[in-house]
């Protein structure tokens, strides 16, 4: 089916991504996959590209381009190559988005130079290994002394932890206040009592450096406090559609790519004389497949339409992050069944996409938690 959302430029864009990938990115993602992590030098070379920071201004390194659909487009591009490793849309379209609306004009000064240019690699840590869905349950703890917050606590599963320079660290300031005792601190490579732990050792997504956090006594200056102290929650909350939508457009997009490949393999392959893809049964999955993403993406389009123009609720939001996991998980599963045996080989992209995809469900909000959401605004 015909997409009308993107112009021209957009898709002038979308090539320069390709490239990029194409040179960068897919000849070495194999040896990052092993190493667990990407090299920081890719982060330069991004930044170099204009692929960091597209709609931060100007005036700080980025591209002074607010409009979403480029970012869209970067997601699809890294999910249609399977380049997991690329911790890019945490940085782009979470903290991105946090660092713009919350910074101080001194915090921009400071921050936003380093984040266009990938010399300064981001990552969000709200979960610990007692709170993930339940963002109210954290028990890190910052308290004011002076002109510092004194930081303690662990987070776990945290993209680009091991590379990178500032955390946004979601903490309680205040014990008492429930979710108006959230606050968001940014803590900085090398400040003391800030240790990385392991580099987790993961079943899928195996390039990106997923970690653990520990903080002891960190001295964070109050100057590094994003937003208002006690509005940590609200600041997360407000991130959501962005969030939720960015997951449904790598979803479908690594969906598309696996059907493609499968369509290619079923032409291909042959048993009994003719190609797999002529069994009844097989044809009719493989047109299942394609029905199932087109009708998503028509959904997701609508929805990546609506945040470039700011109207996208978090609910909306919701239903596209689930369905198009779904809809990820379920096309890959299939994917997988009409490669065969060679479905089950790392060396097959089919194969890894269904590794990876299974976070998709887990992630920036559970399937469940997207569902409970859902239910709740029907008044359930
Ligand atoms: C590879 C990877 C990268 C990640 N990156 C980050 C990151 O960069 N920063 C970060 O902060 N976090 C990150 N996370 C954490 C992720 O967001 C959490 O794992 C997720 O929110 C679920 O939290 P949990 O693991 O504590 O599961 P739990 O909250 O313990 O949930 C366990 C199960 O119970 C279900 N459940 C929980 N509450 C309800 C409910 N009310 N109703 C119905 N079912 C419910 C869940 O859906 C799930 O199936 C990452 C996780 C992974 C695996």
């Amino acid at each position: 089916m015909r997409r009308d959302i993107f112009t021209e430029e957009h898709e002038a864009f979308r090539d320069l991504v390709r490239e990029f990938l194409a040179r960068e990115v897919t000849p070495f993602h194999a040896q990052w996959e092993k190493d667990k992590v990407v090299p920081r030098e890719i982060w330069l070379k991004a930044g170099r590209a204009g692929l960091l920071g597209i709609d931060v201004d100007e005036k700080y390194g980025g591209g002074g381009n607010p409009d979403y659909r480029y970012y869209a487009i970067m997601d699809e591009e890294t999910g249609r190559a399977g380049a997991t490793g690329l911790g890019f849309f945490v940085h782009n379209d979470m903290i991105g988005q946090y660092l713009l609306r919350l910074c101080t004009p001194e915090q921009k000064e400071r921050w936003l130079p380093g984040y266009c240019s990938g010399e300064l690699i981001t990552a969000i840590a709200m979960t610990e290994p007692g709170a993930g869905s339940d963002l109210q349950g954290i028990r890190t703890t910052a308290v004011r002394d002076g002109d510092y917050y004194i930081l303690n606590g662990q987070k776990t599963f945290i993209t680009n932890g091991q590379l990178a320079d500032l955390v946004i660290v979601v903490a309680r300031t205040d014990p008492e206040a429930g979710h108006r005792g959230i606050s968001l601190l940014v803590v900085e490579r090398g400040m003391p009592g800030f240790e990385r732990g392991r580099n987790l050792d993961k079943i899928g997504m195996h390039a990106q450096d997923t970690s653990e956090l520990f903080f002891t006594d960190v001295r964070v200056p109050a100057a590094n406090l994003l937003g208002e102290e006690g509005g940590g929650f609200v600041g997360l909350m407000q991130n959501l559609p962005r969030e939720r939508v960015t997951i449904g457009v790598y979803a479908l997009a690594v969906a598309e790519q696996a059907y493609e490949d499968t369509l290619r393999y079923a032409k291909e392959r042959t048993a009994f004389g003719q190609p797999i893809g002529s069994f009844q049964h097989n044809k009719f999955k493989i047109a299942e497949l394609v029905t199932s993403i087109e009708v998503a993406e028509a959904y997701v389009d609508d929805c990546i339409e609506a945040h470039a123009e700011g109207r996208l609720s978090a609910v909306d939001a919701a239903k596209a992050k689930w369905w198009s996991a779904q809809v990820q998980n379920d096309v890959l599963d299939e994917c997988v069944q009409l490669h065969g045996g060679y479905g089950f080989m790392n060396e097959y992209r089919v194969a890894r996409a269904w590794r990876d995809a299974r976070v998709t469900k887990i992630w920036a909000g559970s399937n469940e938690i997207m569902k409970e959401l859902i239910g709740r605004d029907l008044g359930l």
